[in-house]
């Protein structure tokens, strides 16, 4: 990744310890990592060594016990928590691996959420909304809900939920842990095209197939980065059948 592109969020000698005495755990071992614009990102490891840890931190969905995070340069401990909310809203869109959808509620009411968090006008909303669905190729299912789709069909509404706000990044917590594998890749050329339209991704897999669509590679090991490398990206080829 070229050294030109900003850095949009860096971690720096970060630490995260739960509990306290005999049963204290270090999720995250003065970790030090910086994900710049532009950049796609699979975050890999095995289970407990402290990958969603790493991401909660990156999204301020949870703070560091000890180091530095910053968010778009800067120090995230320093904001007020409604500046931490407006430039979070604004700057990051999260992916789970449960899609995390409102279960009694339409792909796009899903989709307008985030919008009226941000204060968006009303009549935005629903056009903004129907905008996104149709990026992930759901504009037909707007009205069906979660239960009514496929996993892979609500993951992508959840993806749709995650950029209706225009994001600079996504992170993605085991997007695909409850995909098939060619639903998975389905689901990774969307993220291929988001990133080619400059979204940053940053994804966690634990699969090496999963993985090999990301071009920076980015292995956490007992709250350690182990590993950390440049790949070249496979290209994720669509299935004939139609996506929805
Ligand atoms: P991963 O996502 O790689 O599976 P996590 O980040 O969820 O790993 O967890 C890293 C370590 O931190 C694990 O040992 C886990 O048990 C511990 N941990 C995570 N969240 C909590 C919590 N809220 N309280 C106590 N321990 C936790
Ligand atoms: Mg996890």
């Amino acid at each position: 990744m070229e050294e030109s592109r900003p850095v949009l969020m860096e971690v720096t000698r970060l630490w995260k310890t739960y509990g306290a005495g005999d049963a204290r755990v270090h999720a995250l071992r003065d970790v030090s990592l910086a994900i710049r614009g532009g950049e796609f990102v699979a975050v890999m490891g095995p289970s407990g060594s402290g990958k969603s840890t790493l991401m909660n931190i990156l999204g301020c969905l949870d703070r560091p016990t000890r180091g530095s995070h910053r968010l778009l340069g800067a120090e995230v401990s320093e904001l007020s928590a409604s500046r931490l909310a407006e430039v979070r809203n604004r700057t990051i869109g999260f992916v789970f691996q449960a899609y995390n959808l409102l279960p009694r509620t339409s792909a796009l009411a899903n989709v307008q959420l985030p919008l009226l968090y941000a204060g968006a006008p009303r009549r935005e909303l629903r056009r903004r909304a129907a905008a996104a669905l149709a990026r992930v190729g759901l504009q037909a299912r707007a009205q069906h809900l979660p239960s009514e789709l496929s996993g892979g069909q609500q993951q992508r509404v959840a993806i749709a939920r995650a950029i209706v706000n225009r994001p600079r990044v996504i992170l993605a917590d085991e997007p695909t842990g409850n995909l098939d594998t060619r639903t998975s890749i389905e689901i990774l050329k969307l993220f291929q095209e988001l990133g080619a339209a400059g979204i940053t991704i940053v994804y966690v897999t634990h699969e090496p197939d999963v993985a090999r669509y990301a071009s920076r590679i980015v292995v956490v090991r007992d709250g350690e980065i182990a590993e950390d490398r440049p790949q070249a990206p496979a290209v994720a080829r669509p299935s004939l059948e139609p996506a929805s």
